[in-house]
């Protein structure tokens, strides 16, 4: 870690990572993202907190996934066949044992659902700002307000294009080694090196719910055939859904004026990303 230098173009978090839900389910289908989502468990709800005296947030308030037909509760029914192999702890209910896990929960129209009792919510700027401390107390170097306005380049005797450092508006960093984790701004970021980084950002939207008696401790909701998920916000949820035709980021920031890098935009502008009504009958 020693020798590493973060450049941030604002403050930590202020991209995607702020409006994250942060959801955290364990269960997947590919066991390679299984492992990733363990050892990012195992990072924010222990080994995080024990390296720096922080608590990073983590809430483990568990998961559920809906089943609204038989080909989805077959699919959560080879999860968690997956999730034994890999100690994930994980039940299939019927609609009767999944209203009293969530007794809130229309379960008429469900087959059935896959639960999962370690799942749980990251918080971002709790988890940034203590992965932050444990990095710096390794050694390395977090500097905010400072934008990366290019990379330089070299070509070797073998045609291999390769890094010599980092602009910023205060000075260069002479380095072989970049990183590029500009999250929606990575292809911004990759052009200067001249490299085409294949990313697509679009809109994603979400509302807040006003307070809900009795949502308190809930577990997190996916509904994968509504494309939606209700994240337990304090005594609210948060409901997000994944539209069919997104609209894309440059013709989002095409179509604005001013603060065109600024991610957060208001309601109104997010037109056509609508969480359908239908989604909410869940809840
Ligand atoms: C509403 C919403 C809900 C989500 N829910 C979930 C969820 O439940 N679970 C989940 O796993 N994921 C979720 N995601 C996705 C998740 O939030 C992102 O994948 C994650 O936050 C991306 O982090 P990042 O560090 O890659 O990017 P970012 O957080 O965007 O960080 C990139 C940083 O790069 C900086 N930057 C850009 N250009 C430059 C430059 N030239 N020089 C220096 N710095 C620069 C930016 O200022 C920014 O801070 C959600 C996203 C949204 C929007």
């Amino acid at each position: 870690m020693s020798g590493a230098v973060l450049l941030e173009r604002e403050r930590l978090t202020s991209g995607t990572t702020w409006h994250t839900a942060g959801l955290l389910w364990q269960l997947r289908p590919s066991d390679v993202e299984v492992e990733l989502l363990a050892h990012t468990r195992r990072v924010v709800s222990r080994e995080l907190e024990e390296e720096t005296g922080l608590h990073t947030g983590w809430i483990q308030n568990g998961g559920l996934f809906i089943a609204s037909n038989r080909q989805r509760l077959d699919e959560y029914k080879r999860l968690m066949s997956l999730g034994k192999a890999y100690g994930v702890e994980s039940h299939v209910l019927s609609p009767a044992e999944t209203k009293t896990v969530y007794p809130l929960m229309n379960v008429d129209d469900l087959y059935g659902t896959l639960y999962v009792p370690h799942d749980g919510t990251m918080d971002p700027a709790g988890t940034c700002s203590t992965l932050a401390r444990a990095a710096t107390a390794r050694g390395a170097q977090v500097i905010e307000n400072c934008p990366v306005t290019g990379i330089r380049v070299w070509t070797d005797d073998f045609g291999v294009r390769r890094v010599a450092g980092v602009e910023t508006q205060h000075g260069s960093i002479q380095t072989p080694c970049v990183v590029n984790c500009a999250g929606v701004w990575a292809s911004a970021v990759g052009r200067m090196a001249g490299v085409k980084v294949p990313l697509v950002a679009m809109h994603h939207a979400y509302v807040v719910t006003e307070r809900i008696e009795g949502i308190q401790n809930m577990p997190n909701v996916r509904d994968h055939d509504a494309s939606v998920y209700l994240r337990l916000q304090g005594d609210a949820l948060s409901v997000g859904g994944y539209e069919a035709n997104p609209i894309f980021w440059e013709e989002a920031v095409k179509s604005r004026t001013g603060a065109a890098a600024g991610l957060c935009l208001k309601t109104s502008t997010v037109k056509g990303c609508t969480v359908r009504s239908d989604d909410l009958r869940r809840a």
